[in-house]
């Protein structure tokens, strides 16, 4: 009886640890024969390819989601361009650019709008291709209304240098440039709800094309303002980003949304910031799945142990409300990632520089936080000046949960393909590897439970499928009518140009 008893009790506990098991190993696309297969064409493919057809073979590959994203940022020059100077498309709003610089009395800079967030200091005076709304151009005086031209006016040299100044392409641009003048030129564009749907959509588009099936982006629907300058109340700017996603150009993407509401981190009422961002998240969850943290974290006066209090506060208010914050995207040693945890975060953005903080990065290993790396991002901004030191092969290959994704890929010239493009050339990524990378995007993801289900079975199928299409026969034949988009970033840094 003792003895029978002892084994019905071993045979639950190996049931359980079947059961355990099956669920820490779903049925996927990784296991079977099929996968086994195109993981070593692969490796022949790597060998055998040249630069235009990997590329192009990842181009098509289904990746996941971008779940590291700015919608401002991700946005290129040429569709902010065709949308400002189209009132039929942006809502009828008109805008200026300054091309000019007079010396003109009081030549200050704007004062800055605490609603904005990236408003903290003074927009500078001495910059050029800041653009503004027609009301705001109405309110300067005749000098300073000297030195703009209305946008659509511009001629070939000046249209061709402003959409230059929206991208971080020439060998002298880097960090400041990015933080400190970049984001300062869009300056109004940012504050017209319509630009920002037809920008989003613009994005689904390109991702869908590129086989993304998820974007987490990070944008917020306060501060818009109409065409004559008054104030456009939240709801009706949600409203804005409802109605456009339903649209049926938007629907076709295959591309599921959901957005960050993002706090910039140095700001002196940052801890008000928090705040509302939780209500705002609260308010409107059919769209708003996290709060984030964002801001160049050289500035010390958004570090993380500052917000201990006020994330506590939140937590006793709020269920369910996820936190992503960038953190650890730094030139020397800190604890960030290890505060920003301690925060209450489920995902770090960025997070490169906890492979100098080994406490963390043992935790990391195995387990429940996921590390969104953005190599590009790290590369044009100086992080990583050598991208081939990037610590994203330690994360992964340290079993710590890791993504890739694009950050601002608008301003980079660049797209989710180039990103993978870095990690299979710098760090020979295996198929396994690269399958693992866009699933855990989703994994990770901060969308609601039977959408996530819905969407790891379509990315396990869609991976098949690619594995069958590429897999059979001449693997070449397969790209012929793989139309890779490619742009600056690719040409500049991988050679690569397609028509
Ligand atoms: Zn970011």
């Amino acid at each position: 009886m003792t003895r029978s008893l002892a084994e019905i009790y071993r045979g639950l506990v190996l049931l359980a640890l079947t059961l355990v098991l099956a669920a820490s190993f779903p049925a996927s696309a990784f296991q079977d024969s099929a996968h086994a297969a195109f993981s070593e064409r692969f490796e022949r493919i790597k060998q055998d390819a040249s630069p235009e057809e990997l590329y192009r073979l990842l181009y098509a590959m289904p990746k996941g989601g971008d779940i590291h994203n700015h919608l401002g940022g991700s946005s290129r020059s040429e569709w902010w361009y065709d949308l400002a100077v189209d009132p039929d498309r942006n809502g009828g709003y008109r805008y200026y650019t300054k091309t000019m610089i007079h010396n003109c009395p009081s030549g200050t800079g704007r004062p800055a709008d605490p609603a904005r967030v990236g408003e903290v200091r003074p927009r500078p005076y001495l910059l050029y291709f800041q653009t503004i709304q027609a009301s705001t151009y109405a309110t300067l005086d005749e000098c300073k209304q000297r030195e703009y031209e209305p946008l659509d006016a511009l001629d070939d040299d000046n249209r061709a240098a402003w959409l230059s100044s929206l991208r971080l392409e020439l060998p002298h641009e880097g960090r400041d440039e990015f933080f400190e003048r970049i984001w300062n030129r869009i300056g109004e564009l940012f504050r017209n709800p319509h630009i920002n749907a037809e920008l989003l959509v613009e994005n689904m588009k390109r991702y869908g094309a590129e086989g993304l099936r998820y974007l987490e982006t990070q944008t917020g629907a306060a501060g818009f303002v109409d065409p004559r300058g008054e104030p456009i109340a939240v709801d009706d700017v949600v409203n804005i980003y409802r109605a456009r996603l339903e649209q049926a150009d938007a629907l076709a993407t295959g591309v599921v949304v959901r957005f960050h509401q993002t706090v910039l981190r140095f700001t002196p009422d940052a801890e008000q910031r928090v705040r509302d961002a939780y209500a705002f998240v609260d308010r409107y969850r059919d769209l708003w799945v996290a709060v984030n943290m964002a801001g160049r974290e050289d500035d010390d006066k958004g570090h993380p142990e500052r917000f201990r209090q006020v994330f506590a506060e939140m937590r006793r208010q709020y269920p369910d409300i996820r936190l992503s914050i960038h953190a650890g995207e730094t030139d020397r040693p800190s604890r960030h990632v290890r505060e920003t945890l301690l925060l209450g975060a489920d995902r770090i953005g960025h997070g490169i520089d906890v492979i100098h903080d080994h406490d963390t990065l043992l935790l990391l290993r195995h387990g429940p936080f996921l590390l969104e790396n953005n190599l590009i991002s790290n590369h044009l901004l100086e992080y990583t000046p050598d991208l081939d030191l990037h610590p994203f092969p330690q994360f992964l290959r340290l079993g710590i949960p890791v993504a890739l994704n694009t950050d601002d890929r608008g301003m980079w010239d660049s797209n989710m393909s180039d990103e993978y493009y870095v990690a299979v050339t710098r760090f020979n990524l295996s198929w396994s590897e690269l399958v693992q990378v866009g699933r855990n995007s989703l994994e990770h993801a901060f969308v609601e439970a039977p959408i996530k289900q819905r969407l790891l079975a379509e990315y396990d199928a869609d991976i098949r499928a690619f594995e069958q299409r590429f897999g059979v026969g001449d693997w070449r034949a397969g790209l012929w009518d793989v139309k890779a988009e490619t742009y600056g970033y690719a040409e500049r840094h991988f050679g690569i140009i397609f028509e």
